[in-house]
């Protein structure tokens, strides 16, 4: 097992790490955002996993949903049925998205029921219609 810096590893500065994380619960193998001293679910039972520098990394990863959008320039709008999504920010890489069912985007949300206001929150990419996890266009 392989220690490193990982917010400097080999030097460039990058968001994150994607990592393979084995689940203590159902031992499936699945890839999560790799900052250490977090915790993920497991993909596949939903178990909490703990992410630490010991786990095997692998490539580090730029990713533009990484960082906060502000309101007014979200990442990407998602409308239906009179809602609409406005995704601001990513918790996971694409890859770690396409390997987890309970990955989750932050978005502001305006429904039938929120009148003209946005409610901020955490909101799992298979909720959202016409959202595919790991698109990032
Ligand atoms: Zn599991």
């Amino acid at each position: 097992m392989e220690q490193v810096n990982w917010r400097t590893m080999k030097g460039q500065t990058v968001d994150y790490f994607e990592v393979q994380v084995v689940c203590p619960k159902c031992g499936g193998s699945t890839i999560h955002f790799g900052e250490p001293d977090t915790t993920e679910h497991c993909g596949l039972c939903g178990a909490a996993v703990r992410v630490d520098l010991t786990i095997r990394l692998a490539a580090p990863v730029a990713d533009p949903w990484r960082k906060q959008a502000p309101l007014d320039q979200p990442h990407k709008v998602f409308t239906s049925a009179g809602w609409e999504w406005r995704v601001l920010k990513a918790y996971a890489s694409p890859v770690g998205e396409r390997t987890n069912q309970y990955a989750r985007w932050l978005c502001a949300v305006k429904s039938p029921w929120t009148y003209d206001d946005f409610e901020w929150g955490d909101t799992y990419i298979r909720d959202i219609p016409g959202a595919v996890p790991g698109q990032r266009s």
